[in-house]
């Protein structure tokens, strides 16, 4: 009796651990800390490197705000299809669509189009390479570069790095 009880304890916390686990499966934790974090506010913010070495995680600080890539194949929305709104992992800005959202073989997460308000761009001269760098328009984040080899209906790809990212699915 006892190792029944046991038992079915043990199965209702496992199911409740995956349920809490299903409902947020992609929720950035470190926005929870990151006192610049809003879905809302559109104020440009003007927070120093060392300011963000201190909020934001390794990975994401390098990339972001060192205009580091991560490595390809690696990131956790370059096999991701799901339907829902992606943000600026540094500030919350709302970047993209998943509608614009494509397959492409380039190993990073690609959009054919941008939240007009969302994104600003820059000439990139950098590794040899002319590129145009993508950046959050209200914390000037590296989020990646747009090439103009996309599909139609604007023949543009955005590839970006995953862990700038920071998705929210349709209720
Ligand atoms: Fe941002």
């Amino acid at each position: 009796m006892k190792n029944i009880l046991l038992l079915l304890f043990c199965t209702m916390f496992l199911q409740s651990c995956s349920q809490t686990q299903k409902s947020n499966p992609m929720e950035n934790q470190a926005s929870k800390s990151n006192p610049y974090y809003s879905r809302t506010n559109k104020n440009k913010l003007e927070v120093s490197n060392e300011k963000w070495k201190k909020i934001l995680p390794n990975d994401l600080y390098f990339v972001a705000r060192e205009a580091d890539t991560e490595r390809p194949f690696t990131g956790k929305y370059n096999d991701f299809d799901e339907i829902g709104e992606y943000y600026c992992a540094v500030c919350g800005n709302h970047l993209f669509r998943s509608s614009s959202k494509f397959a492409s073989s380039c190993g990073w997460p690609s959009f054919y189009e941008a939240d007009k308000n969302g994104v600003i761009y820059r000439r990139d001269s950098s590794h040899g390479m002319e590129r145009t760098e993508v950046l959050c328009k209200r914390c000037e984040s590296h989020l990646g570069h747009v090439f103009t080899d996309g599909p139609a209906p604007t023949g543009n790809r955005f590839c970006m790095n995953s862990v700038c990212l920071d998705f929210e699915r349709d209720k």
